[in-house]
C-alpha cells in the first residue's frame, strides 16, 4: 500500500478519499485553489498545497501545478476523484511519466471510452448492445439533420465528449433540429473544447441503469451490481438507488455480463461504471438495454453500491492501484438491502434550478444518514465549481425503509444563507410513481410545477420569524439567549408590531407577551400562541397549544430563516430588507443572476419583445442560462456585448418603461 497519496480534486470527493486513506494509514496531500484556501478538504488532509487561482482551468485542471505539488510532497500516487482531470488520458500519462501511480485505469482505457462515438463503435464490436443512431465522423448540419430523419424523431443530440448532461439536446421535430444542434455544439465547445456530436434515437420510456465494475492489474474483472439513476432532471441525476427496482436475476446477470465484457475489452483496472439505457415501455426486458457510455472513474453515486455490498470502493481503488488483486471474486459478492442517495445542490428549483451562491450561515445535516460533504457552516459557495454541497445516503433492509429514511433525512437538512433543493428532493421521495418503484427518466418532468414550488410558510413560521425579529429568541452569538426576554418582560404585557418581507410581500405581525416565555402572534386576523420550551442557541422546542415540536431560527442582519416541520422559510425585516435581487428581476431590467459570461445577445435596442422571449444567454457555472423577457415591451438599451464577463446583478438589458411601451 502507498504511504502517501495526493488527491487532485476538491469538495466532498476529496474529503471522502481522505477518510478512507486515513483509515488505511495512508497520508494525504490536498491541493487547493485560492477560492478554497479555507476549504474542508484542506483542513482534513495531512498537508495541502496551493495550485493556482480560483478558475478551475488554472488550478484543478492545471496538470503541471498538480505534478509539482505531488513531487514537493513526496506523494507516491494520485487520486483524481471525479470530474476535473479524472478522465483525461494526458493527465494519466503525465502522472506516470513523473514516476507516480495514477489511481485509476490506464490512459488507453480512458481514451477508448473517452468519446461517446468511438466507445459505441468499440462496444458494438465487443457484442454489447448500443443505442441506435449516428456516431460517425461527419458533422455538417444538413447531414446530421438527414441522419435524424432516418433515425426518426424524437432524437437526442449528444456531445461526443459530453458528461453531466452538458451539450445534450432532445429534439422533438425536424424544424427544431438546427437550433438545437447549434446550442448543443456551443455548450459542448465551451465545456469540453469539442463541439462534435452524435445523434441517437430518443427512447420513449427510458431507465438509466448502470453497472459498477472493478478490474485489477492481473486481468480480473467483476461487477458490483447495478444502480438505477432514472430520477433525473434535464438528463442529470438527482436521486440514485441500488439495486434497481423490478430487476430480475436474469436481467441482472445479463447486464452484469455485458458490463464485464465491456471492461475486459479494454483491459480495465480500477473502478468504472458501464451505463446502460433500458427501454421500459414494455417493462424491464433482457433484450431492451443498450450501452450508453462507460465512465472510467469513481462515480458520484458510488455510496449506494457501498451501502448494499458493505464494501469501501475507495479502498478497492487504492489496493488495485497498489498492485493487489481484487479483494473479492464475483461469487463472493452479494446484495444486502437497499440504498438511496440524493444530491443536495445550492440551487433554486423555483427559479429553473438556477445555481445559488453565498455564505452557508447554517449547515446542519441529519445524523440518521450518511452525509458526504465538502463544506461546513460559514463556507462560501462560489460560482467557480459544481454547486453540489452534499450527498445524503440512506440504507434499509427494504426499499420502502431506505426511502422513508431518505425522506426524513431530507426534511431534517437545515441549510441557511444559500437556497438548496432539499425541499424539492423531499417532495420527490413522496411522488407515488417513485415510491412505487415505477421509475423512468421522465418522472420528474411529468410531475410538473408542484414539485418546484416551496409550500407557503405556515403561521408558526411567521410567528417564529416575528419573535426572532424582535429579539425574543436571542442573538445567535448571544451566550445567554434568554437575556433579552428577561429584560423585555419588565415591560409587562406590551404588544409590538413588526413588519416582515416574505414571498415578495410585506406582512405585519403583532406580538403580545402573554406570560413567561409565552407569546401570541397575530397576522391578518389569525392568532398563533407559542410557548418557548427549550432554547439551545438557534435550536428551539416550541409548544403550540400542547403540541411540542422542534424548530430552528437563524438570523443574520435583516435575514431570518425559520426551519419548521421539514421546511425552511426565508423572511427579512421589512425596514432593512435588501431588495437588490428582487428589484433587478422586476419590470424594466434584466440583470445577471450570477457572475458569468455573455454568450448570446438576441435583440437590439428598439426591438419589440414578448414576455418569455429569450433575450440574453449567459454561461455561468458551466451552464447556459437563457434570460427571458420579464414582460412584453420594447428594448431600450443593451449595455453588454457577447464575450463580456459580468458580475452578479450587472444590468444586461433594459426595457422602455411600461407607459412608453
Ligand atoms: P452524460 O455523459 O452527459 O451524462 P449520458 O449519455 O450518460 O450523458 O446520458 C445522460 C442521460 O440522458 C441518461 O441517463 C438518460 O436519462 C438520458 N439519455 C441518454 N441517451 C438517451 C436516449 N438515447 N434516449 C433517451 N434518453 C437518453
Amino acid at each position: 500500500m502507498f504511504r502517501k497519496i495526493l488527491i487532485a480534486n476538491r469538495g466532498e470527493i476529496a474529503c471522502r478519499v481522505i477518510r478512507t486513506a486515513r483509515r488505511l494509514g495512508v497520508a494525504t496531500v490536498a491541493v487547493y485553489s485560492d477560492a478554497d484556501r479555507d476549504a474542508l478538504h484542506v483542513e482534513m488532509a495531512d498537508e495541502a498545497i496551493r495550485i493556482g487561482p480560483a478558475e478551475a482551468a488554472k488550478s484543478y485542471l492545471n496538470i503541471a501545478a498538480i505534478l509539482d505539488a505531488a513531487k514537493a510532497s513526496g506523494a507516491e500516487a494520485v487520486h483524481p476523484g471525479y470530474g476535473f482531470l479524472s478522465e483525461n488520458p494526458a493527465f494519466v500519462e503525465a502522472v506516470e511519466a513523473a514516476g507516480l501511480v495514477f489511481i485509476g485505469p490506464s490512459a488507453n482505457a480512458i481514451r477508448a471510452m473517452g468519446l461517446k462515438d468511438a466507445a459505441k463503435a468499440l462496444m458494438e464490436k465487443a457484442g454489447v448492445p448500443v443505442v441506435p443512431g449516428y456516431h460517425g465522423e461527419k458533422q455538417d448540419a444538413a447531414f446530421l439533420a438527414g441522419e435524424a430523419d432516418t433515425i426518426g424523431y424524437p432524437v437526442l443530440i449528444k456531445a461526443r465528449a459530453g458528461g453531466g448532461g452538458k451539450g445534450m439536446r432532445r429534439v422533438e421535430r425536424p424544424a427544431d433540429f438546427g437550433a438545437a444542434l447549434e446550442s448543443a455544439r456551443r455548450e459542448a465547445e465551451s465545456a469540453f473544447g469539442d463541439g462534435r456530436v452524435l445523434v441517437e434515437k430518443y427512447m420513449a420510456k427510458p431507465r438509466h441503469i448502470e453497472v459498477q465494475v472493478f478490474g485489477d492489474k492481473h486481468g480480473n474483472v467483476v461487477h458490483l451490481f447495478e444502480r438505477d439513476c432514472s430520477l433525473q432532471r434535464r438528463h442529470q441525476k438527482v436521486i440514485e438507488e441500488a439495486p434497481a427496482p423490478g430487476m430480475t436475476a436474469e436481467m441482472r446477470a445479463a447486464m452484469g455480463a455485458a458490463a464485464v465484457r465491456a471492461a475486459a475489452a479494454i483491459g480495465y483496472s480500477g473502478a468504472g461504471t458501464v451505463e446502460f439505457i433500458a427501454d421500459v415501455s414494455e417493462g424491464l426486458r433482457q433484450d431492451r438495454f443498450h450501452f450508453m457510455e462507460m465512465n472510467t472513474r469513481l462515480q458520484v453515486e458510488h455510496p449506494v453500491t457501498e451501502a448494499i455490498t458493505g464494501l469501501d470502493l475507495v479502498e478497492w481503488q487504492l489496493r488495485v492501484a497498489a498492485g493487489e488483486p481484487l479483494p473479492k471474486r464475483q461469487e463472493e459478492l452479494a446484495i444486502n438491502g437497499w440504498a438511496f442517495e440524493a444530491r443536495l445542490y445550492a440551487e433554486n428549483p423555483a427559479r429553473n434550478f438556477l445555481p445559488a451562491t453565498g455564505r452557508l450561515s447554517v449547515f446542519d445535516l441529519p445524523d440518521g444518514a450518511r452525509i458526504d460533504s465538502g463544506v461546513r457552516a460559514g463556507d462560501l459557495i462560489t460560482p467557480f465549481y459544481d454547486p453540489m454541497i452534499a450527498k445524503v445516503i440512506t440504507q434499509g433492509s427494504t426499499r420502502a425503509e431506505a426511502l422513508a429514511k431518505l425522506e426524513t433525512a431530507l426534511e431534517q437538512c437545515r441549510v441557511g444563507g444559500v437556497t438548496t433543493n432539499a425541499g424539492f428532493l423531499a417532495r420527490l421521495c413522496r411522488l407515488p410513481a417513485f415510491a412505487a418503484g415505477d421509475v423512468d427518466t421522465g418522472v420528474i418532468g411529468r410531475a410538473g410545477e408542484t414539485l418546484l414550488a416551496e409550500p407557503d410558510a405556515p403561521e408558526e413560521a411567521f410567528a417564529l420569524a416575528a419573535l426572532s425579529a424582535l429579539g425574543f429568541l436571542g442573538a445567535p452569538a448571544d451566550a445567554d439567549p434568554w437575556g433579552e426576554i428577561r429584560s423585555f418582560r419588565l415591560w409587562g404585557e406590551a404588544a409590538q408590531t413588526v413588519f416582515l418581507d416574505h414571498g415578495g410581500a410585506e406582512h405585519a405581525l403583532r406580538v403580545t407577551t402573554l406570560g413567561q416565555d409565552r407569546f401570541r402572534i397575530e397576522r391578518d386576523g389569525l392568532a398563533t400562541d407559542i410557548r418557548l420550551c427549550v432554547s439551545n442557541g438557534r435550536s428551539l422546542q416550541v409548544d403550540l397549544d400542547g403540541h411540542v415540536l422542534p424548530a430552528m431560527v437563524h438570523s443574520e442582519r435583516a435575514d431570518i430563516v425559520v426551519f419548521f416541520a421539514g421546511h425552511s422559510h426565508a423572511f427579512a425585516r421589512a425596514e432593512q430588507a435588501s431588495h437588490h435581487g428582487e428589484a433587478a428581476a422586476g419590470g424594466d431590467r434584466l440583470s445577471a443572476p450570477m457572475p458569468g459570461l455573455v454568450r448570446i445577445v438576441s435583440v437590439e435596442p428598439g426591438a419589440h419583445v414578448a414576455k418569455g422571449d429569450p433575450l440574453v444567454t449567459m454561461e455561468a457555472m458551466k451552464m447556459e442560462l437563457v434570460l427571458a423577457a420579464p414582460r412584453d415591451g420594447v428594448v431600450a438599451a443593451v449595455p453588454v456585448a457577447v464575450g463580456d464577463q459580468v458580475a452578479e446583478g450587472a444590468l444586461l438589458l433594459a426595457l422602455e418603461p411600461e407607459e412608453a411601451a
